[in-house]
């Protein structure tokens, strides 16, 4: 398979590079590059170059999952560029290939499919509260411990709606809304794409010793969540 041409056939990768001259303002600009070992410039240049060696690196690697996806990018670069939309074909072909399960941060593709996408599809919200156990999520610290246990207490005082009907924050979604959502997913391939993402995770996760046993490889997802090899942020 062309890698490049692969990449052509995204609608976000046409609109995203029309042609870089490498400037480097995208990096100046770019928020994650500020903290991840990480530059939207080099993206753009190895994308162009069309070099399907480096693309494929790009697509197993770690670096195309750095992007916060806030298109900052796209205000300043003076050619037109939006790397942020390049970063978005790459991790869907990555992810349509099974080669996000190769990085660290690619692997994680799997408990953000778990958490926020099903949470979209079928709750309403990217995350909620009980979404964030201590057990997976020990960079809360003691505060978010805290907040997780008197959840209720603490999203009442502050005048959220929690999963009640009518207004407010956090309010249950109506079953209208959350139908045409789920056409949405029907439609543009969403749920086609869940699938590969677990699918690619099992094997991943069955090379890596990890064992359904009846509980949906969640000893997978917990090492996913919680794993970081250090190596990531800038020094
Ligand atoms: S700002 Fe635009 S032209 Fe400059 S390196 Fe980034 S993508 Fe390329
Ligand atoms: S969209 Fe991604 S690459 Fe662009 S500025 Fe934001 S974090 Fe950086």
């Amino acid at each position: 398979m062309e890698l490049y041409q692969e990449l052509t056939r995204d609608v976000r990768f046409i609109e995203g590079l029309k042609s870089c001259m490498n400037c480097g303002i995208c990096t100046a600009i770019c928020p994650a590059a500020e903290f991840y070992d990480y530059d939207p410039r080099i993206i753009a240049a190895i994308v162009q170059s069309k070099d399907e060696e480096r693309i494929e690196e790009l697509l197993k690697g770690d670096t195309i999952w750095y992007c916060g996806e806030c298109m900052s990018c796209t205000t300043r670069c003076p050619r037109g560029n939006t790397p942020g939309l390049i970063i978005m074909a790459l991790r869907s072909l990555s992810q349509e290939l099974g080669y996000f399960t190769e990085s660290e941060k690619g692997r994680q593709q799997l408990a953000i499919k778990r958490v926020i996408g099903e949470n979209i599809v079928y709750r309403g919200y990217c995350v909620l509260p009980e979404n964030l156990v201590p057990e997976l999520h020990p960079e809360q610290g003691p505060v978010g411990l805290w907040i997780y246990e008197n959840r209720d207490e603490v999203y009442e005082r502050v005048g959220a709606n929690y999963q009640g009907d009518g207004e407010g924050a956090l309010r249950k979604i109506p079953q209208e809304a959350m139908d045409e959502i789920y056409r949405i997913f029907e439609v543009t391939g969403g749920f086609g794409r869940f699938d590969k993402i677990e699918h690619f995770s099992k094997i991943k996760a069955e090379s890596m010793g990890f064992t359904e046993d009846g509980d949906d490889y969640s000893d997978y997802v917990k090492y996913i969540n919680t794993n970081n090899n250090g190596k990531h942020t800038r020094q």
